[in-house]
């Protein structure tokens, strides 16, 4: 049976890039997306033509409902979950604190702190190594924000990444007799269209050249530690935070 994985905003960006890796490695692939079904329904039938299987759920991840959902309909087309990347998150306008909403405050938590526990409580129940595993694996996508701080750019980012490294400790630990290995990856200024809707289009472009090795990274690049991590090849690694940053 092929091994399953389930990854939260999977429809573009950082997510496309993970599922459609781990297609070519032979996964079945669950995606959640939030608004664009296109764009979701476009993922799937690439991943379709690698050979693999795939669906698209809607679901917004600051829903507990949506998220059990998601976690019911991936395992009733898959059997089981085998993998999960938690991956959905979202950044506000460039701004200091001070100019920064209630409304927005509550929305950055909503969606990548809150939206990140349902995924990993529901991962913590109903991953299952594949039969020929050792161990299961989930994976969250933290930021290289967690340890710089954004100062004047997004510091709620910063810190609901920060919660992430946090939960990702905690959660290695507490997870690993049940054969289940918990990872975070923190990628720096990689080029994907989360800058355009944080109000800063150039922005991976114009921040590349700040970056050590001069350059930002591909949405691929992170993806492949991504995909690393899910596998057997990593089956000693739990509790890691690994920088996908240039440098950075
Ligand atoms: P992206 O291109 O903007 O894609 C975001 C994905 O998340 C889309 O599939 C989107 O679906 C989904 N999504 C957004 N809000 C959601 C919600 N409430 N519920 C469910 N799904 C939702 O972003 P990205 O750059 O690939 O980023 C992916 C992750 O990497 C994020 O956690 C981000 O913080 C992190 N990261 C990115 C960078 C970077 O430079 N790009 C750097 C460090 C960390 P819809 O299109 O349907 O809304």
């Amino acid at each position: 049976m092929k091994r399953t994985v389930l990854i939260s905003g999977g429809s573009r960006g950082i997510g496309r890039a993970t599922a459609l890796l781990m297609a070519q490695d032979g996964w079945n692939v669950a995606l959640t997306y939030n608004s664009d079904s296109g764009m979701a329904d476009k993922t799937v039938s690439d991943i379709q033509q690698l050979g693999s299987d795939a669906i698209a759920l809607q679901g917004d991840v600051a829903s507990e409902t949506d998220v059990l959902r998601n976690f019911d309909e991936t395992l009733a087309r898959f059997s089981q979950i085998n993998a999960v990347v938690v991956n959905a998150g979202i950044v506000g306008q460039k701004a200091p604190l001070a100019d920064i909403s209630a409304e927005r405050l509550r929305k950055i938590i909503d969606i990548n702190i809150l939206g990140a526990f349902f995924f990993a409580r529901e991962a913590s129940s109903r991953l299952s190594p594949a039969e020929d595993c050792e161990t299961a694996a989930l994976v969250f996508v933290s930021s290289a924000a967690a340890r710089l701080g954004s100062p004047n750019e997004y510091v709620d980012y910063a810190a609901s990444k920060g919660a992430i490294d946090t939960l990702t400790i905690g959660l290695s630990k507490e997870l690993a007799p049940k054969k289940i290995r918990v990872n975070a990856v923190r990628p720096g200024l990689i080029d994907t269209e989360i800058h355009a809707s944080g109000g800063q289009p150039d922005r991976a472009e114009r921040l590349g050249k700040t970056v050590p090795m001069e350059r930002p990274g591909s949405a691929n690049e992170v993806g492949r530690a991504i995909a690393w991590l899910c596998s057997e090849d990593a089956a000693y690694t739990t509790g890691a935070l690994l920088d996908v940053a240039g440098g950075r």
